[in-house]
């Protein structure tokens, strides 16, 4: 497995990583479990080794597991190292060079739901990070007149199988398949697949029953090593590679380093470089953490210190000064390079994920490097310009800086997966700063869009509210109640909504004349402020006299300020009523006789 070179470096094959994601619910964690539970009960002592953030299966486990689809002769790669923490959202923070950490992804589907929102959400990651994968066509034992068959490959557990239990689960399978085809992939069940390069493998499984779980596994041994062997090809004695899976304060250690090692060793006493919110940070290795077996929670015998550990393998590293350091920052050992270089390395891989900032926008809070690109990618497709992005908890200085925005639409923070601190939530208290958090991106989205729309129905409210608007409507005969002072008489609305203290006006050619304003509407007795199209009321209107200026039978308009045409026209249009945009535009068409710019 491994030569050794005229310099003495060994070029070993190292375990492929190994990523669980999908939709809430569909069964990732369940899934990992029981991959986890399945190889320590096959009973054999280091059946699997549980690493910080990972679980490694080792290539002989995966063969006991997998049964005869895995004849370890056929492969030379070491096994497989499973991320514990499901969810796109770990996969996006597990990430080097650019690109994504895990070597292979098992998208989680649940059969019977088939695809939602985070499915759709973890491919759109998956393409773009451009990463292999196949889907797990998970919770096959609910299908109606199910015969599970636990631990069994599939075709096994299909033969034992009802014609109608078999039907049902096939229809769900396609159903799938058909979703796949509909985002762009071409799908298959994964045994009809011959080129993986070209089609995504369906595997149907249980993580419940183990059904199908030895076919998942030859499907990602298999996988790896047909396409990927050489990528796994690492000199493991050469300076560790890794990428921070986590920050956390550690009694006795203060805040250390969750990192999964995807290149090289990493040893005690050694110089690395990480990502730090502030820049690179330069600091030494005190401890290398590993977990021990069945130690308990929360105690500091959790872990047992080891000299070195080797890629792949996810480990605890103990240093000081990591306080600023970031969740998705790469970690690098120095070695016998040149330090300057290896910070320059550090900052070109963080410069690659800064995310571009306008002078105005919302303020974005990520809990990793990862989900902040993620969170910056999604709202750059919205059209969301942003003005800060930033790892970490929801701080007083967000909130003051967001307070400061010019439009309300961008009074706003973003939070994905992070808290308020308590400071900043005293402060979000008193200020006019929105906050939405969530933990899933669309949705947050979502929120934010759903904030704006709303908002934007309000402000045009409030402009319709104080805006004149387009009115026609006529004396009718036999209703003249009083001559003048004010003149009293009884009208029918023909179109918009006739309302109080509005100028009067009355047509005369293509010229309006004013004839007063009105002062009082009543309805059958009851005063009223306003009164619709089609209703009939009587209005007060100080000014002119009934017999002179006006006369029953007239049609008399209100007054529309040119101003108010304006907005009415380019900007209203849709938000008023068919009667009274059809008074707007007749309004619009005498003035413009005139003057054809009137109100533009
Ligand atoms: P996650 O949110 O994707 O991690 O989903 P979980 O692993 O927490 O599973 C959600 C629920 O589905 C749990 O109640 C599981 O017991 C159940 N579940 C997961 N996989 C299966 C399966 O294969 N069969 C059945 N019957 N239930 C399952």
């Amino acid at each position: 497995m491994s030569d050794t070179d005229t310099q003495g470096h060994a070029e070993t094959l190292r375990t492929p990583i190994v990523a669980v994601l999908g939709h809430v619910d569909h069964g990732k964690t369940t899934l990992l479990d029981k991959i986890r539970g399945s190889a320590v009960s096959e009973g054999e002592a280091g059946a699997i080794t549980q690493h910080i953030g990972a679980t490694a299966v080792p290539l002989e486990t995966v063969s006991q597991m997998a049964g005869s689809l895995v004849n370890p002769d056929d492969f030379d790669l070491p096994g497989l190292l499973f991320i514990d923490t499901p969810g796109h959202h770990s996969f996006t923070t597990l990430r080097s060079r650019g690109g994504a950490l895990a070597d292979i992804a098992v998208l989680v589907v649940d059969v019977n739901d088939g695809f939602q929102p985070q499915t759709l959400e973890a491919l759109d990651i998956l393409q773009r990070t451009g990463t292999p994968f196949v889907v797990a066509a998970n919770k096959i034992d609910t299908t109606p007149g199910w015969n599970r068959q636990d631990g069994e490959p599939i075709q096994k557990t299909y033969e034992a199988q009802s014609k109608q239990a078999r039907k049902r689960l096939d229809e769900n399978l396609y159903k799938i398949i058909g979703n796949l085809s509909d985002e762009g992939f071409s799908a298959d069940l994964y045994w009809r697949v011959q080129n993986f390069t070209k089609n995504i493998g369906v595997v149907p499984l249980s993580a419940i029953t183990g059904e199908g779980i030895p076919d998942l596994l030859a499907v990602l041994m298999g996988l790896s090593q047909r396409y990927m062997k050489e990528e796994m090809e690492i000199d493991v004695d050469g300076p560790g590679k890794g990428t921070v899976l986590e920050v956390k304060e550690e009694k006795g250690f203060g805040a250390t380093l969750d990192v999964v090692l995807y290149d090289g060793t990493v040893k005690e006493d050694e110089t690395i470089v990480v990502g730090g919110a502030n820049g690179p940070i330069v600091t030494e290795v005190r401890a290398i953490l590993q977990p021990r077996p069945n130690a308990e929670i929360r105690t500091e015998k959790r872990f047992n210190r080891v000299e070195s550990v080797s890629a792949a393998t996810g480990t605890k590293i103990a240093a000081p000064d990591l306080e600023d350091a970031m969740a998705g920052a790469p970690v690098r050992v120095v070695r016998d390079r040149d330090l300057d270089e290896v910070i320059a390395e550090v900052e070109a891989e963080l410069a690659g994920i800064e995310v571009d900032t306008a002078e105005q926008g919302v303020v974005v809070k990520a809990d990793t490097l990862g989900s902040l690109e993620a969170m910056a990618n999604a709202l750059d497709e919205a059209e969301v310009p942003i003005v800060r992005a930033e790892v970490g908890d929801v701080a007083p200085r967000d909130v003051s800086i967001a307070g400061t925005a010019r439009e309300d639409e961008h009074k706003v923070i973003l939070g994905f997966n992070v808290d308020v601190l308590p400071d900043a939530k005293k402060e979000l208290e008193n200020s006019d700063v929105r906050l939405f958090k969530h933990d899933v991106i669309y949705q947050l989205i979502e929120d934010y869009d759903e904030f704006i729309t709303e908002r934007k129905r309000e402000q045009q409210e409030t402009v319709l509210d104080k805006i004149v608007r387009p009115c026609r409507f006529r004396i009718l005969e036999d209703h003249v109640f009083r001559q003048n002072n004010p003149a009293v008489v009884g009208v029918e609305v023909l179109a918009g909504t006739i309302k109080n203290n509005q100028y009067v006006v009355k047509w005369d050619g293509n010229e309006t004349t004013r004839v007063g304003q009105l002062n009082g509407i009543q309805e059958q007795g009851e005063d009223v402020s306003q009164a619709r199209a089609g209703k009939r009321v009587s209005v007060a209107i100080d000014g002119p006299t009934v017999g002179r200026q006006i006369d029953e039978g007239d049609e008399l308009w209100i007054d529309l300020p040119e101003k108010h045409a304006k907005i009415l026209e380019q900007e209203l249009s849709s938000e008023i009523p068919g009667d009274e945009l059809e008074a707007l535009q007749s309004y619009l068409d005498k003035k413009r006789r005139r003057d054809p710019f009137w109100g533009k």
